[in-house]
């Protein structure tokens, strides 16, 4: 194997309290960053890609554990490095080009020297002639041009970038990402590796050639491998979708870690050995569910979620589960990050409350393993009631016991809200409504 650039050692990070108790952010983590690679990391908000991203790049020091540049301690050798911030920080009061030469100035390197480098990165990434230019004359997209070029300059050995895509439209953020790919690819510029922080999985697999995911509380790495599909990436092939899936998967369920799906590099995907009996549940609300597709409809039925997410201040994270419950019921479809609300999706989220009952215990039942097999067994049984452990003891194979829980308290929540039964919460079983009123009537019945 290839000598890592760059190997954290058990690295670790917390932060001090007022109290005893301390903050772990990251748990001891091991992390190597090998020439000729693009990293992406991708997480949950707040479970410490950032954190990770500086102790790597040299910027904040582990509260434990080492990190390595070249196999020498990082503290005690001069390293290469440079990074690429979502917020761009440049220097409002420099020009473009002073904001580029701002670092090899840092350097000490000479005016002469200077200006030639940094006018020629302005122009290798497409700022020729906006040298003079201030900072807020410019769009944010050649900010974050002049923000690459700052980075550049220095023609860093490892190159960091913490979302520098996010800021951005959707357009002229495929624009710069594809235009980095290819000074990568071209070799036009020495860098050696990337290593790039994202909330975006689409991000992640069209440029990564190994994905990193971290979980939170306190951040750890739920799952690293490689890519492995050629480069240019096709979206639409089934290999590229699969790997979607996959992290998306890994993301949204912090209790279940499928196997990374094998791919053939030509874009079929080895079918899955094992298949999931139960599909997981979302644990979403119906309520959430209809208030999604309402503004999915104000969206003229259709939007990027990333953006849904941005537009609602809300984390995406968040909005996944809810996401992923609508595309479960038929009420969205889901592509490549865009979301379509469905013909039944649109009738549901415009129709009246009772007909919305209705029209979800259509879908539930249809969609939803779980809740068919309650519903049958209410139904079968003489007694129209069957306990909890039923469920419980079949799920379990399948899911951890806290996921377990979970899943039926989903289960539950959507059972009732569809009038499909309803949970006896006291002798915990699950009992079929109308039960209840014919046990009345019999028992009115038999005594008059
Ligand atoms: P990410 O980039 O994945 O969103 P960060 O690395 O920015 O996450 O932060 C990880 C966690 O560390 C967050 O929960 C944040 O609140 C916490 N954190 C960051 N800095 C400090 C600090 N100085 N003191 C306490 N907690 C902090
Ligand atoms: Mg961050």
């Amino acid at each position: 194997m290839t000598e890592a650039i760059i190997r954290a050692q058990q690295v670790e990070k917390f932060y001090a309290q007022p109290s005893e108790n301390r903050i772990q952010v990251i748990a001891p983590t091991d992390l190597s960053i090998a020439p000729g690679e693009i990293v992406a990391l991708l997480g949950p908000s707040g479970s410490g890609k950032s954190t990770l991203l500086r102790m790597l790049s040299g910027l904040s020091k582990p509260s434990g554990g080492k990190v390595f540049w070249h196999e020498k301690p990082i503290d005690t050798v001069q390293i290469h490095v440079s990074i690429v911030f979502q917020s761009f920080a440049l220097f409002p009061w420099l020009t473009v080009l002073e904001n580029v030469e701002a670092p090899l100035k840092a350097k000490g390197i000479e005016a002469e020297e200077r200006r030639a480098r940094s006018l020629k990165i302005l122009d290798t990434v497409g700022l020729d002639g906006f040298a003079a230019a201030y900072p807020k004359e410019l769009s944010g997209g050649m900010r974050q041009r002049v923000g690459f070029a700052r980075a550049l300059v220095v023609e860093p050995e490892v190159l960091f970038m913490d979302e520098p895509f996010s800021a951005l439209d959707v357009l002229t953020a495929e624009n710069l990402r594809s235009e980095l790919l290819e000074l990568w690819q071209k070799k036009t510029i020495p860098t050696q590796a990337i290593f790039i922080v994202t909330h975006n999985i689409e991000e992640a697999v069209l440029l990564a050639d190994r994905i990193i995911v971290l979980g939170r509380n306190p951040g750890h790495v739920r799952t690293d491998f490689k890519v492995g599909l050629p480069q240019p990436r096709d979206r639409k092939s089934a290999a590229f979708t699969k790997l979607v899936d996959y992290i998306y998967t890994v993301l949204t369920r912090p209790d279940v870690t499928p196997d990374v799906p094998r791919l053939h590099t030509d874009g079929r995907h080895v079918r899955d050995q094992r298949q999931m009996r139960y599909e997981m549940l979302p644990h979403a609300r119906p309520g959430g569910i209809a208030g999604l597709l309402e503004i999915i409809i104000d969206f003229s039925g259709h939007t990027d979620v990333y953006r849904l997410a941005d537009e609602l201040a809300f984390e995406i994270d968040d909005l996944l589960p809810i996401v992923d419950a609508a595309q479960l019921l038929g009420f969205l479809m889901v592509e490549e990050g865009d979301v379509s609300i469905t013909p039944a999706g649109r009738e549901y989220a415009e129709s009246e409350i009772l007909k919305q009952k209705e029209l979800f215990r259509a879908a539930a039942t249809e969609h939803v393993l779980l809740l068919r097999q309650i519903n049958r067994a209410l139904n079968n049984k003489t007694d129209h009631t069957v306990p909890e452990e039923f469920f419980l003891d079949m799920l379990d194979e399948q899911f951890s016991e806290e996921e377990t829980q979970r899943q039926l308290e989903t289960a539950i929540n959507w059972g009732r809200y569809a009038e499909l039964f309803d949970f006896d919460a006291a002798r915990r079983r699950f009992i079929l409504p109308e039960t209840e009123e014919t046990a009345a009537s019999i028992q009115e019945s038999s005594e008059s």
